[in-house]
């Protein structure tokens, strides 16, 4: 598995685009990784090789849902897969979102898109700090180090989830559904993430064709995003519809983790596409 995943980093049948001078970047990364969804995690990282060995991002949880994931046999298995070449990133804390919604408009984005999961959405900056130094004690614990990324849950970060983001020292980037953001200095870079929503069977169907339409819609973008979920591997036609997509998007870009992502884009400073403060995309409409 070693050797193998160290030499699938880079692929042969990857090409350079004849058309364009600049690299072109994929970052697949598979979200809420933790012992109650590991089975199901396993499935998916299957899936992928199944199209190509790749290095992904893996964004594990420190207690999802409430239940501790400082298991030995489940840390056992995550170190197994940063050994292999796999990037570990921290993703929220508890991955659920207690507080109640301000508002209509805010109910919708916390309650229907994210189900409820959109934990560092309204956490005061002390409350998020406190779950960040504890997520980077239990990576430290285990080796993780150096932890580059923290991505929040469903992406959705508050005032002062961000303000305790900037204040931690390390962390290389977060990411909101449509840019990286190079941390500390907060510059965001346009990187659109695909992702499949199999939560419900109306979905499903909805899903793989925004997807078809938003791969075209981005094929202009140096670096694209390919998020996906534990149960992604579940259904036949969702997982099919993002191998597909993968193998295509894979014939001219690199896959990397989002910490080499922004490595090299901190490599390439000119290609920065937009820069703006926190405010531009706080509580930003992505969805
Ligand atoms: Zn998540």
């Amino acid at each position: 598995m070693h050797s193998r995943m160290k030499s699938g980093m880079r692929p042969d049948f990857i090409r350079e685009s004849p058309r364009a001078s600049a690299p072109r970047w994929l970052c697949v990364s598979l979200h809420d990784v933790a012992p109650a969804t590991w089975p199901f995690c396993r499935n998916v990282l299957a899936a992928v090789r199944e199209v190509a060995d790749i290095p992904l991002t893996l964004l594990v949880v420190p207690a999802y849902h409430g239940e501790c994931s400082a298991q030995p046999e489940f840390e056992q298995a995550i170190s197994q897969q940063r050994l292999a070449g796999h990037e570990l990133a921290l993703h929220g804390y508890f991955h659920a979102d207690p507080h109640r919604p301000s508002d209509i408009v805010d109910w919708v984005r916390r309650r229907i898109y994210t189900a409820g999961e959109g934990e560092f959405c309204a956490l005061s900056e002390d409350e998020a700090r406190e779950r960040l130094t504890l997520g980077s004690r239990w990576f430290a614990a285990n080796g993780w180090t150096p932890m580059a990324g923290f991505v929040a849950p469903a992406w959705l970060l508050g005032a002062g989830a961000w303000r305790a983001l900037r204040g931690q020292h390390g962390l290389q980037y977060t990411s909101t559904l449509t840019t990286l953001i190079a941390l500390p200095e907060g510059h965001a870079i346009r990187a659109p993430c695909l992702t499949y929503s199999v939560r419900s069977a109306w979905r499903r169907p909805t899903s793989i064709v925004w997807n078809t339409l938003l791969a075209r819609a981005t094929q202009s973008s140096q670096i694209l995003r390919l998020g996906l979920h534990p149960f992604d591997a579940e259904s036949g036609p969702v997982r099919r519809s993002w191998q597909r997509l993968l193998k295509r998007v894979l014939r001219d870009r690199t896959p990397v983790t989002k910490a080499e992502c922004v490595r090299q884009w901190r490599l390439q400073a000119t290609h920065l596409v937009h820069r703006q403060g926190p405010q531009a995309f706080l509580r930003s409409p992505n969805f």
